[in-house]
């Protein structure tokens, strides 16, 4: 129970394609996000950033160290251990909503309900819910293209949040976003993670934002080291 939701211990990962031929981009990153703890991942742009979101996630694997989940292990777990921790476990938000432009928001947030096996009708609740709680409950039918920059990104947040995860991961969330939507989009956000007493990890450039967060993490030269 009081395994941090979130471990990363000696984590390290080499691009060897591409010139200069090999990338050391993480040397021995440690970190560990505890329960209902959002800390901020602050780094240049190249520094590995994106890296290390998606090892943490589980969506690419580390070359050394390890990754753990509520106490479990997964670097060497099965791809379908790996595959139902994320679906379940873990919600992600992206720079870009990557929302599917055919669906409605309403859609977007049932699809990945439906995925890990909740009955529709539960599903639509929850992600009526959802929309209420980051004021948008009025765009449920609306398709992501009939929608603004930070109604889209207020979406994206829902469906992360979809399959009530423990652990939320975010790339630059509101990075897309000029500063005064970026600003009331980042305090939906909050707001839901503080609700629901989730974890977060979340990437930005903006040091105000990161000033808002419980703890700031910065990431150079391939290690972690805090605020
Ligand atoms: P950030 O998110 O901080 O901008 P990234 O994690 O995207 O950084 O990238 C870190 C470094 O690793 C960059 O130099 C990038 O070019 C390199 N890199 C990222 N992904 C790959 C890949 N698939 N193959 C080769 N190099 C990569």
């Amino acid at each position: 129970m009081n395994d941090p939701v979130l471990r990363l211990t000696g984590v390290e990962k080499i691009y060897k394609q591409g010139e200069p031929g090999e990338v050391h981009v993480l040397r021995g990153a440690d970190l560990a996000v505890r329960r209902g703890e959002v800390v901020a991942l602050v780094a240049p742009s190249g520094a590995g950033k994106s890296t290390l979101l998606h090892i943490a996630g589980l969506l690419d694997t580390a070359d050394k160290g390890t990754v753990e989940i509520a106490g479990e292990a997964l670097e060497t777990k099965s791809d379908r251990r790996r595959t139902a921790v994320r679906r379940g476990g873990i919600g992600f938000v992206y720079q870009f909503h990557h929302l599917l432009p055919e669906f409605s928001a309403l859609e977007n947030i049932v699809l990945p309900q439906l995925a890990n096996g909740q009955p529709r009708t539960a599903a639509e609740s929850r992600a009526r819910s959802l929309l209420s709680s980051v004021g948008i409950a009025d765009r449920a039918d609306h398709r992501p293209a009939a929608m603004s920059g930070g109604e889209q990104q207020r979406v994206a947040f829902c469906r992360a949040m979809a399959n009530t995860p423990q652990l939320l991961l975010a790339d630059e969330p509101t990075g897309n976003l000029d500063p005064a939507t970026s600003d009331r989009v980042f305090e939906a956000l909050m707001a839901l993670v503080r609700d629901t007493g989730l974890s977060a990890l979340i990437a930005t450039h903006n040091l105000d934002l990161a000033a808002r967060m419980d703890r700031c993490l910065r990431l150079a030269d391939g290690h972690l080291t805090e605020d």
